[in-house]
């Protein structure tokens, strides 16, 4: 990729200048691998290859979700191991989502027992400062230090479960228990969306902690480096394969599984509602396909439909929109699951969006952010309403 100056280097990247956009970086994972706050420190060739194929996925992942995220291209097939992302300005914060007890969290508190499922998840702020080693920091300090303001505080926290989540049910879907992950965040320099807050640095095999089948003696991650008593060469062949076999299991992290909802008209008078839960469906970036068939005049009609959707589609959730008769004759004669499509289409267009999302990370993703957004909404609604309301023009207080 073509690159201007070095403007930062990092224990394991360097952050060139796009030479003829100064609102995008080139971000170069090295084959450096670091512990204990850079105290020990080794090369591992190729690991810079493997850690941009990693981060390049898991971004694109969950830019498909709809996270706001640094991540514009590169990384995947590109030599250098380079990835293009929006400039920020960096939050000197490291955000850590754990699931399950291990690490600082078990050494901090010596009565939890590793391996504890934690519910809810634990979300931590970490002060990014080797010398000092990254202390834990509060959230009221965060703000005191003016190191960001408190709706950033919280905007941090959900985005850094909501990764969490996300990136959970990918691993899951392979047979693997994500432990805990950290993350970075920025505010973007300049352009479309200035100083909104986004995930940048990034995401690799460093970033988390994995254990197959959740053994933790199958652990694919950078605590195998971190647990070698003395680092010889095969130690570190050990730790390359993990990283190779971690790049390979998250290959397919960014592609949506194959799915489309068929909503079924029953009548003329039943095409409005339809379009509405297409149109409901469309948000979660579900193909539709759209037919009419009356199960009473057109019987035939509507079993030859079940037939060629379900042979033409992978994955199929029905939407019925009539009367009861062909919501009942689908639930018969589909091997897919068929929903009513009498309901609120914001409501069915979620439940679609669910049932794909069992074996599928995007629609998973996708609900996940739908439904902070209208948790977000409420919540906004309702401190509106607690706000004292001004008194009008012209009245005594
Ligand atoms: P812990 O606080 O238990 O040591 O780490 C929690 C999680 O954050 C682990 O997944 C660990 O890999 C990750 N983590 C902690 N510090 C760093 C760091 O400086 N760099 C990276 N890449 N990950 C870190």
């Amino acid at each position: 990729m073509n690159k201007g100056i070095e403007i930062a280097r990092g224990k394991t990247k360097i952050l060139y200048e796009h030479p003829d956009n100064p609102d995008q970086l080139v971000v170069k994972q090295t084959d450096a691998i670091t512990a204990g706050d850079g105290a020990r420190r080794h090369e591992i060739p190729g690991k810079g290859r493997l850690a941009a194929q990693t981060t390049a996925r898991v971004f694109r992942l969950l830019n498909l979700c709809g996270l706001p995220t640094h991540y514009l291209s590169g990384g995947e097939d590109d030599d250098a191991n380079e990835m293009l992302v929006r400039r920020c300005a960096m939050i000197p914060l490291e955000v850590v989502v754990r699931g399950v007890a291990a690490g600082s969290l078990v050494r901090r508190n010596p009565t939890l027992v590793k391996g504890t499922p934690l519910v809810p998840r634990v979300v931590e702020f970490f002060l990014k400062d080797d010398a000092a080693h990254d202390p834990l920091i509060g959230a009221d300090e965060i703000v005191a230090r003016s190191i960001a303001d408190p709706n950033e505080v919280a905007a941090m926290s959900e985005l850094a479960r909501l990764t969490f989540e996300i990136l959970s049910h990918a691993w899951r879907r392979r047979n693997v228990l994500l432990v805990d992950l950290k993350v970075e965040f920025g505010r973007l320099v300049s352009g479309e969306g200035k100083g909104q807050l986004v995930l940048a640095d990034v995401i690799d095999n460093d970033a988390w902690r994995i254990w197959p089948q959740g053994r933790e003696e199958l652990m694919l991650d950078k605590q195998l480096y971190r647990n070698l008593d003395t680092v010889d060469s095969q130690g570190l062949d050990r730790v390359r394969e993990a990283y190779e076999r971690v790049a390979n299991l998250t290959s397919d992290f960014p592609v949506m599984r194959p799915a489309a909802a068929a909503v079924i008209a029953a009548g003329s008078a039943d095409v409005e509602p339809a379009t509405a839960i297409a149109q409901a469906l469309g948000q979660f970036g579900l193909p539709v396909v759209r037919r009419v068939a009356d199960p009473v005049t057109t019987p035939g009609f509507v079993l030859q439909a079940v037939q060629q959707l379900e042979a033409a589609l992978m994955r199929v959730v029905f939407v019925a929109v009539g009367d009861r008769a062909l919501k009942e004759m689908l639930e018969y004669a589909a091997a897919s699951p068929v929903l009513d499509g009498r309901d609120d289409p914001r409501a069915v267009a979620l439940r679609a969006a669910k049932i794909l999302g069992v074996d599928d990370t995007v629609s998973y993703g996708r609900v996940l952010l739908m439904q902070a957004a209208l948790r977000s909404a409420v919540l906004h609604a309702d401190a509106a309403l607690q706000q004292p309301s001004q008194p009008p023009a012209g009245t005594l207080a």
